[in-house]
């Protein structure tokens, strides 16, 4: 089975590196991660772009637009990215600073924008990203938006419940919106926004953070599976749920056999590989040619 990774992450952020030292126990580098995928047919992934100022900053109102992979010096032909966007410098950054963000988003190697909902303090609908909207729509980008518990105790979740990306898709219809972790733990909440609003999809990444062992105390705890498999059928859009592993926090082989129990096996092509291709164009393009 061909798979895309459709939410990792390759940036220098201690508590990336610190859960890869102590959690999950994966090689948090561009070989490791290759190694990972090819070992498990991933043809391709997906990172999110997102930096910090200084070790353990994240989330980091001063980290420049626009946010990258960069732990290595160059992107790995094997991912592309969601360019991360930190709204603080949006206000006081002017034109200079959307001028940067269209430059990557312009690239082949962009395959969508990201916005950290709760880890900044803003609504995603809020003004203060209108001209990223914009630009979305210009060179027809998905919007990838965190939504969930923060991976952060400094993050605010009233920012990002899934809900309030509901207001968002219905006002800007000719964007895709990505729900990152299903709304984590509001999954049922998620679940409504993609089954309502067409533009809405969502990721499984995320939803649990370790090793192999520690998965499988959670694998066959039937309290936490039947908790998304709820949500899943719920939304009953198989054909609008992304597999993702938010590499490093949990390995990628680990992590695909929990997204195997969840989904039933009928729609493990849709959602392990087809639904990124349709939510994402340059990653369809860089593919299929
Ligand atoms: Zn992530």
């Amino acid at each position: 089975m061909n798979i895309i990774d459709a939410h990792v992450h390759l940036s220098r952020i201690a508590s990336f590196q610190q859960t890869a030292d102590e959690l999950s126990l994966v090689d948090y580098t561009a070989d490791g991660l290759s190694k990972e995928f090819a070992a498990n047919g991933v043809v391709l992934g997906i990172g999110m772009g997102v930096n910090e100022t200084a070790e353990g900053g994240f989330p980091d109102r001063h980290a420049a637009n626009p946010m990258t992979l960069n732990l290595e010096d160059k992107l790995p032909n094997f991912l592309l990215e969601c360019t991360g966007i930190n709204p603080y410098l949006l206000e006081s950054g002017g034109q200079a600073e959307l001028d940067r963000i269209e430059k990557r988003l312009s690239l082949d190697s962009t395959a969508g924008i990201k916005l950290y909902a709760g880890y900044y303090h803003f609504y995603v609908y809020d003004k203060i990203y209108g001209p990223i909207y914009e630009l979305a729509k210009q060179y027809n980008l998905p919007v990838v938006i965190h939504t969930g518990d923060t991976y952060s105790k400094d993050g605010l979740i009233k920012y990002s419940h899934p809900l309030t990306v509901d207001e968002l898709a219905v006002s800007h219809r000719d964007i895709n919106f990505v729900l990152c972790h299903l709304g984590d733990p509001w999954v049922m909440d998620a679940a409504e926004v993609v089954r309502k609003n067409p533009n809405v999809y969502a990721d499984l990444s995320g939803l649990q953070v370790g090793d192999g062992p520690f998965f499988q105390r959670f694998v066959t705890e039937p309290l936490f599976m039947d908790h998304f498999r709820r949500a899943l059928i719920y939304a009953d859009h198989y054909d609008k749920i992304l597999f993702g592993t938010d590499w490093p926090l949990a390995p990628v082989e680990i992590y695909i056999r929990f997204v195997e129990a969840l989904v039933p096996e009928s729609f493990y092509s849709s959602v392990f590989y087809e639904n990124a291709l349709n939510v994402f164009p340059k990653a369809r393009k860089r593919l299929e040619g």
